[in-house]
């Protein structure tokens, strides 16, 4: 008999839960793929596994360059180009800063003597790469790239793309609350993708209408622990300072063909603030965001006017 309806896998990897979902009938064979190439790639990104590409990068900081596979020089380029644009608000190399922080631990800040002793350790143009050799070369001893804020938005593609290859005309990929969309719903509407409450677990502040988009979060509710006079501390951090940023906002959403764009620009405008990403988000075409501020005021960009919707309407504005 011809399996007609949806497919569904969940799955645990790159330090997250995965849902895939597709429609008709190529959808359980497209998803097994799919998850199978999001599994590759994990063993390729992950700074935790040792002998992925990245960690043999970290290991041979100050030392040497090493050979790459051409998904990862893929993501390191565009990382590095992401840099640029943000004038080093995204850094990839912000490895031994988190690794600092500790947050799947920690429930102090750390000293400043070790925030101010890695900082120069955390400029980006000390990643070399040369595309012509599929090498890449951290310049000094101690520095780490870390893929946390890109690296899923990657294999959210990779993932759109091979179930889109394989026939499957309807599919959305969650990974971690990162939503991807191929086409529309089966019966031809757009997919909603809810956009969290910063602060009420399990509560909707808005949604989004998206047809072959990808919709990414990034906040400061996502990883974050509380000292003892009860600050908040997260784990997106500001490169210049050490920091967790701290540009009045709780959240971002990115809205874009791309999910690669969108995670690193999520984060990017995330550090930025409103500003400040509205000028980093003035060098992409077709992307918009949403940007909820610490007084949970809401802000959209034009793009957005037909396809969100608030759940309190009034406090909405548009940039
Ligand atoms: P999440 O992965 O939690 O959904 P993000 O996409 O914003 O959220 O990624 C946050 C991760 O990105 C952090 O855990 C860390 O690995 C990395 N990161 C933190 N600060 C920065 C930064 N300024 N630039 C680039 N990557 C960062
Ligand atoms: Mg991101």
């Amino acid at each position: 008999m011809q399996k007609t309806d949806w497919t569904e896998e969940s799955f645990f990897g790159m330090n997250t839960l995965t849902v895939l979902n597709g429609f008709g009938v190529n959808a359980e064979l497209a998803i097994t793929k799919a998850k199978n190439e999001f599994m590759r790639l994990e063993q390729r990104f992950s700074r935790y596994i040792s002998d992925s590409d990245i960690s043999q990068l970290n290991r041979a900081a100050g030392k040497n360059s090493i050979k790459i596979s051409p998904e990862t020089m893929e993501v390191l380029n565009f990382a590095m180009i992401m840099s640029e644009i943000s004038q080093g608000l995204f850094n990839i190399l912000i490895g031994p800063m988190e690794d600092l922080w500790n947050y799947k631990i920690a429930s102090s800040v750390p000293p400043i003597d070790d925030i101010r002793r890695i900082l120069p350790l955390m400029d980006y143009r000390d990643l070399i790469l040369d595309t012509a050799k599929n090498t890449a070369f951290l310049r000094k001893p101690d520095q780490s790239a870390d893929l946390g804020g890109i690296a899923k938005g990657f294999a959210s593609d990779r993932c759109i793309r091979i179930l889109s290859e394989m026939g499957v005309p309807s599919a959305c990929v969650n990974i971690g609350g990162n939503v991807s969309t191929l086409g529309t719903k089966p019966d031809g509407t757009p997919w909603i993708v809810g956009i969290r409450h910063p602060r009420l677990d399990n509560e909707l502040i808005g949604a989004i209408s998206a047809a072959d988009r990808s919709v990414v979060t990034s906040g400061d509710y996502e990883r974050f622990f509380f000292d003892r006079n009860g600050v908040r501390w997260h784990h997106i951090l500001h490169p210049d300072t050490g920091y967790p940023a701290q540009s009045g906002l709780m959240s971002v959403t990115v809205v874009d063909h791309n999910a690669m764009i969108a995670d690193a620009l999520s984060t990017a405008l995330f550090v930025a603030g409103i500003d400040q990403g509205m000028e980093i988000l003035s060098n992409f075409t077709g992307t918009d965001a949403i940007f909820i501020d610490s007084r949970l005021q809401i802000f959209i960009t034009e793009g957005l006017v037909d396809s969100y919707r608030a759940v309190e309407s009034s406090r909405t504005s548009i940039l």
